[in-house]
């Protein structure tokens, strides 16, 4: 009797795009698929973000934003049994994802699914179907693939060069392992990661100090505790950069509403603005944009407004010039000739824009991929998530996820905008 040929698909880098699009292939699946992940973390479904051992570092999405499912908008508000506008643990939110999954491969009539532990070094296109090799050797030959390699590496600023190797100077705060020192310590960067790691270290141990340091000393805005709906952005406001800063400052208080508003339809106007339009957005306002877009939870707002208030926490406004290492600890110059002596460094300016691995680097030497607008990430339809080769033609079979398609989108390295590609991209993964 005839057997149809299982549809074979490879998905690149677990994490929680890639296990957001494996959530989706297993879901709908109606023929048989062969579903292989390749990720070389033991669990997947957690990345950078969610494999935290701590439980008080929370997520910056309304849990009702959160969900997997765009059929179900309360799929993880159910799951974790919070209301839409709570701010759960990210610990949890990866257990979710973890959960989530698990569930889907237990019930999957369809799908053959498997984990590899190991990392994708080379793709093959050169033929209809698509050969891809691990650290490992060989992996098999595939119908399609997703590219979902995540956010990249962290961003190392000049000044840390003297000091790196240092001990007490952290460059990679979300390695495992991590211990606070004693005594005082400075963050470089006051964002999110910032607040992540200075409550936490102030929580642990009340005789701490933290110092933050950026050129602008902003801190990150607020939500609040019940979400505005988002508004309509007009359509002259998205035509310029400009335009969209002044649809969301002259919405005076109710600014995030506004903001909202362009953050949902954010890849639409991005892909339409002219160059210069979007390079003029990146130049003047994106660290605008980001202070007010990567919002912190309302009851975690309140503690660093106390913790400012104590004295236990200063955020410092101001370029650094050069880190000494002492005899025990650092001291940190500003340009302005004022100096701190501290204990510790931790390097909280998050991701570096750029996602540089060296299966990207090699794809793009290959002519397999190409450089996105304003040369950000890689290049990619729009519609179909795609990947464009050097030579301007699509690849049939390769797709891409998430931080990989800024240059393309923008918008597009957290879960609001990761599960709705998840779900497109299943759509083109799943057709004949
Ligand atoms: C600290 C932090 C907190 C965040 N909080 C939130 C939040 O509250 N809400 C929200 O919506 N978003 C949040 N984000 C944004 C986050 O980017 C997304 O939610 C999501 O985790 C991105 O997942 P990803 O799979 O794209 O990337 P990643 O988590 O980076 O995963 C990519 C995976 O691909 C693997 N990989 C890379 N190359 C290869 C290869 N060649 N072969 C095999 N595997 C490979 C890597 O090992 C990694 O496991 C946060 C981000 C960070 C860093």
């Amino acid at each position: 009797m005839f057997k149809p040929q299982p549809l074979r698909l490879l998905v690149i880098g677990g994490g929680a795009a890639g296990v957001a699009v494996a959530w989706n292939v297993l879901r709908f699946a109606e023929r048989p698929i062969e579903l292989v992940i390749v990720d070389p973390s033991e669990a997947i479904g957690l990345g950078v973000a969610y494999a935290t051992s701590r439980d008080d570092y929370v997520l910056n999405v309304p849990a009702g934003r959160m969900g997997l499912a765009l059929d179900d908008p309360n799929h993880f508000v159910d799951w974790a049994g919070s209301g839409a506008d709570d701010f759960i643990s990210r610990r949890k939110y990866g257990r979710y994802l973890q959960d989530s999954l698990d569930k889907e491969i237990r019930h999957s009539r369809f799908v053959d699914f498997r984990h590899l532990r190991t990392e994708v070094t080379s793709i093959d296109l050169s033929q209809l179907e698509l050969k891809a090799t691990t650290s490992d050797g060989p992996l098999g030959t595939f119908d399609k693939a997703v590219l979902a390699v995540g956010l990249g590496s962290l961003y190392q600023p000049e000044f840390t060069k003297t000091i790196d190797g240092a001990a007490g100077y952290v460059p990679d705060v979300w390695a495992p392992g991590l211990d606070y020192a004693s005594g005082v310590i400075a963050c470089i960067g006051t964002g999110l990661t910032f607040v992540d790691h200075a409550l936490a270290a102030l929580r642990d141990d009340p005789s701490r100090e933290v110092l933050g340091f950026s050129r602008t000393g902003w801190v990150p805005e607020s939500h609040l505790p019940k979400r505005e709906p988002a508004w309509e952005v007009p359509p002259a406001a998205r035509k310029t950069a400009a335009g969209l800063v002044e649809f969301i400052d002259s919405a005076g208080s109710a600014w995030r509403a506004a903001q909202d508003g362009v953050r949902h339809d954010l890849p639409e106007i991005w892909r339409d603005l002219s160059e210069s339009e979007k390079n003029e957005f990146l130049q003047s306002h994106w660290r605008w944009w980001n202070v007010r877009r990567h919002r912190a939870a309302p009851e975690i707002s309140i503690e660093l407004r106390n913790q400012l208030e104590s004295g236990r926490l200063e955020v410092i406004a101001g370029e650094i010039s050069d880190i000494k290492t002492k005899t025990s600890g650092f001291q940190i110059e500003l340009s302005d000739s004022r100096a701190f002596d501290v204990d510790q460094i931790l390097n909280c300016t998050g991701q570096d824009l750029d996602v540089v691995t060296p299966l990207v680097s090699r794809l793009l030497d290959e002519g397999v991929v190409s450089r996105g607008p304003l040369g950000l990430g890689l290049s990619a339809d729009f519609d179909n998530y795609r990947l464009r080769r050097s030579d301007g033609t699509l690849n049939s079979n390769l797709f891409a996820i998430g931080k990989i398609l800024l240059g393309e989108r923008l918008e597009t390295t957290a879960m609001p905008e990761i599960r709705i590609q998840a779900a497109e991209i299943t759509r083109q993964l799943l057709v004949e």
